[in-house]
């Protein structure tokens, strides 16, 4: 009976996970996230009451009421605000109090109070597939385990077996599920911009050509670029007639490697590397209010959704609708906006941070796109450790448009990458001269010379030759914040750099930012007139929105570099284009939409 117990539990968990209906699809369902995020806190709820020690059958009521909201048809959330929850099955005054409590404030204190009280890793020790609940309030009472590594450790050490229900097979199926559980949590769950826009390209160019797809997109986080994606939304538009037959070749698509879900309007499925991505069917005449609903954030469309019901209208991702319930706007996305006397505007504002006081004010920003950007300031060669040579990337940079570059290879310093020297810059440059005129663009004899340690520049005597400077911070990263930030100012302060490269050194997952006052960086940046970097490499997306929005506050020109180390790098502009745009940078706070003339006499300008 305990093993039940524990096992309806995860039945629930997994549902609310895939947000997908248990039994046949109902219509109507459009508020899954929300009644998924009210029912997992009263699970919570009961499930801290439990294994407190509260008695079941007083808990019954919030496990109850939590499925009944998983399932219910209609937003639970607008209901509590009208103070109609009893129209939900199950739910009574007590649990009714708690959902308000929880709107309001975004937690219940019940929950907290009680999450106090317990051992801290029992929580995570009862999410384990195999444990739940019941097993994990045993091992606990009759072991003093609270902690994963604990269990795991008893298991290995066979001192689980003669507690009830347990035995050697399930001791080991423990230790099995602990190590895949490991596994799973070591994984990273939010990937970079670029491996999820590259996953999502490809999945819509599958979907497109599938029979019945009238338009198909991406939405969610990535359509507004944020620096990092967790799952994919992909839209469909088509007519409810071929939806099943779409969602089967979503599941069929190679890359799929499992599918979560399958209901009438929403096929879940998990993609080779692990990402998930959901695919709904919309009506083709719902197609811009599902663009806008789905492209979010969840406050950019809290805050619409306010602005609507003040002049008496509704958004949903079916459409704009009045009092009446006349459809105002739907297949189109600018014309939802404008139905609500809103301007349309790009998907990377919308974080309620400010644009939709400036969509009402129609003081919106004019955003950089990528067709602005005429050159590229960061890139390297076969010369040090890129892998295509200068006359390949002069030519492929033409081809994508860009009418100058400036080649920047590692200086002395970094003698692993073969770090160039005096004489070598001398040479290249002489074939930079000649490369220049055969292939037709604009070249900068550059250098992307280190920041050491102290702050002084590699090669400093040599770098008034050159024609565009990156300095950068390559080694000892880890300084404290102090010493770091005079390292960076004094570099700054030389007078020998143009543009401070990746700035804080992150690397996404993978290496956290370097210690640096950035408010004493800009200013010193400010000051010398010196450029800072986006470096657009998806690994780095370095500097970040916030230090982007800094710098366009305190005037400092940001360029948006690929650092590209071969052709087909040269393509990651993009991706910084889409963390200019969230940091509202227009084309007049981009350095490198200028020509190369107007880039030159900056340069001159404010070395004199
Ligand atoms: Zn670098
Ligand atoms: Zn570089």
């Amino acid at each position: 009976m305990a093993y039940h117990c524990a096992s309806d539990r995860h039945v629930a968990a997994t549902k609310i996970r895939c947000g997908l209906p248990a039994g046949p699809a109902r219509r109507g369902r459009i508020h899954d996230v929300d009644n998924v995020a009210i029912a997992r806190a009263l699970v919570d709820l009961a499930d801290l009451h439990e294994l407190g020690g509260t008695l079941p059958f007083k808990v019954r009521a919030f496990r109850t009421a939590a499925r009944a909201i998983e399932g219910f048809g209609g937003s639970v959330a607008e209901l509590a605000k009208k103070g109609e929850l009893a129209e939900v099955r199950g739910v009574g005054d007590g649990v009714a109090r708690r959902i308000k409590e929880l709107l309001e404030t975004g937690k219940i204190a019940e929950a907290e109070a009680l999450r106090a009280k317990l051992p801290p890793g029992l929580l995570d020790l009862m999410n384990l597939p195999g444990v739940g609940l019941k097993t994990a309030q045993l091992v606990w009472q009759e072991r003093g385990i609270t902690t994963v590594d604990e269990l795991e450790k008893a298991a290995l050490d066979g001192r689980l077996r003669d507690l009830a229900r347990f035995g050697e097979k399930r001791e080991d199926k423990l230790i099995a599920a602990i190590a895949a559980w490991r596994k799973r949590a070591a994984a990273p769950k939010r990937r970079p911009l670029a491996v999820a826009m590259l996953a999502a390209e490809a999945l819509v160019a599958e979907m497109s050509s599938v029979p019945g797809v009238l338009a198909c997109d991406y939405a969610g986080s990535l359509r507004r670029r944020a620096e990092t994606v967790g799952d994919l939304d992909i839209l469909v538009a088509a007519s409810k007639d071929d939806a099943h037959a779409i969602m089967d070749a979503f599941a069929a698509l190679p890359g799929v490697v499992e599918v979560l879900g399958k209901g009438e309007t929403k096929t879940s499925v998990v993609l080779e590397g692990g990402m998930q991505a959901d695919l709904r069917v919309v009506p083709r005449e719902s197609w811009g209010a599902a663009m806008q609903y789905f492209t979010g954030s969840k406050d950019h469309n809290v805050a619409m959704r306010t602005l609507a019901v003040k002049k008496k209208l509704k958004v949903s991702e079916y459409g704009v609708f009045d009092e009446g319930g006349a459809k105002l706007a739907g297949d189109d996305e600018a014309a939802v906006y404008e139905a609500i006397g809103l301007h349309w505007m790009a998907p990377e504002l919308r974080e309620n941070r400010g644009e939709i006081e400036a969509s009402q004010t129609a003081s919106l920003p004019a955003l950089v796109e990528l067709a602005d950007l005429k050159g590229d300031l960061h890139m390297h060669t076969t010369e040090t450790d890129g892998k295509s040579s200068l006359d390949d990337m002069a030519a492929a940079a033409k081809a994508a448009g860009r009418s100058y570059i400036a080649i920047t290879d590692h200086s002395e310093t970094l003698t692993f990458v073969r770090g160039m020297t005096r004489e070598r810059l001398r040479e290249q440059k002489k074939k930079i001269r000649d490369v220049e005129e055969r292939q037709g663009i604009r070249l900068f004899a550059g250098l992307e010379a280190d920041i050491l340690a102290d702050g002084t520049m590699d090669l400093a005597d040599h770098l008034g030759e050159l024609e565009w400077v990156v300095g950068s911070v390559h080694q000892k990263l880890q300084m404290p914040k102090d010493e770091m930030t005079k390292r960076v100012v004094r570099a700054i302060e030389s007078g020998k750099i143009d543009c401070l490269g990746h700035p804080t050194g992150r690397q996404l997952g993978q290496r956290e930012p370097s210690e640096l006052d950035m408010e004493v960086v800009m200013a010193a940046l400010a000051k010398a007139g010196v450029a800072i970097e986006l470096n657009c490499s998806p690994l780095r997306l370095d500097v970040d929105e916030h230090i982007a929005k800094m710098a366009r506050e305190a005037g400092v020109p940001v360029v948006l570099s690929s650092d590209a180390h071969s052709v087909r790098e040269l393509d990651h502009l993009r991706y910084g284009v889409g963390i200019a745009r969230r940091a509202w940078l227009g084309p007049a706070h981009v350095l490198n939409t200028r020509s190369a003339d107007e880039l030159q006499s900056w340069r001159s300008q404010r070395r004199s």
